[in-house]
């Protein structure tokens, strides 16, 4: 039931301040609620017209109809003046009729809009926190909501703690139709990797002032069928008198051939 991943919410602003998350306090309003159901990394939402809506139950309380077994339930907030619950559903359950599965992750193609991938994802980390703080990471001992808050306390040794956070920033640089990629400054010198250099002047990248730069692969050991594609100047590269099976050997062998 435990979301293997979870994804930030997507782009608060397209909720249009029209979000009030549970956080403080009280309990929900009064009213059928609308449902955000994670199965696996899915949505069960009810299509409509061209696009989806969250389902809702059929009276105050409910689950939406096909789901009256769902498990444990938590109020995440106010969406569009409607109380917004969220539970998980098992990966192998079926989906019930009239509902459809959709994927949470951008990357596989949903179909979901950004307002319901960045509710979702907010669904999907209160099933992970709910799933992960269940228990004390001091002594074991089972642990309990505080009243009116996210965190958790110890029955046994009083210890509280909170959802992590985990502030991250990524800035694309652009120029026009251009962007700039940077390299880390911070890796220690004196460390080396085997790449293969895959384009010798890779075409439209080159440094901000226009010096050229060669296009590398960098793979993983020992499976080399992923890896990194790197830009580096040509001078910062040390060429080596392996044939390239003998390289590949030693990425697969993880050095040991
Ligand atoms: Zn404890």
């Amino acid at each position: 039931m435990t979301p293997l991943s979870v994804y930030l919410p997507f782009n608060m602003d397209c909720l249009r301040g029209e979000f009030t998350p549970a956080k403080r306090g009280g309990g929900p309003p009064s009213g059928r609620g609308r449902w955000l159901v994670v199965q696996d990394q899915k949505l069960l939402v009810a299509p409509d017209g061209e696009g989806f809506r969250l389902p809702q139950g059929r009276e105050p309380g409910a689950p939406p109809e096909g789901l009256e077994s769902i498990g444990a339930h938590a109020w995440l907030g106010t969406w569009h003046g409607e109380p917004c619950w969220v539970a998980a559903q098992p990966k192998d359950a079926p989906v019930p009729e009239g509902l459809a599965a959709e994927t949470l992750v951008p990357m596989q193609g949903t179909r979901l809009p950004d307002e319901l991938l960045t509710i979702g994802g907010m669904a999907m980390q209160l099933l992970y926190w709910e799933s992960t703080s269940g228990h004390c990471p001091r002594c074991g001992a089972p642990t309990a909501r505080l009243e009116g808050e996210w965190g958790k306390r110890c029955g046994v040794c009083r210890y509280e703690h909170y959802p992590h956070l985990h502030p991250a920033v990524i800035v694309l640089v652009r120029d026009g139709d251009r962007v700039l990629l940077a390299r880390k400054a911070i890796w220690a010198p004196g460390r080396y990797a085997l790449a293969f250099v895959t384009a010798s002047t890779a075409s439209g990248i080159t440094e901000a002032d226009g010096s050229p730069l060669v296009g590398v692969f960098l793979p993983h050991a020992p499976n080399p069928a992923t890896g990194f594609l790197l830009f580096y100047p040509p001078e910062a590269l040390i060429p080596t008198s392996l044939r390239v099976d003998q390289a590949l050997k030693m990425v697969v062998s993880a050095g040991v051939a």
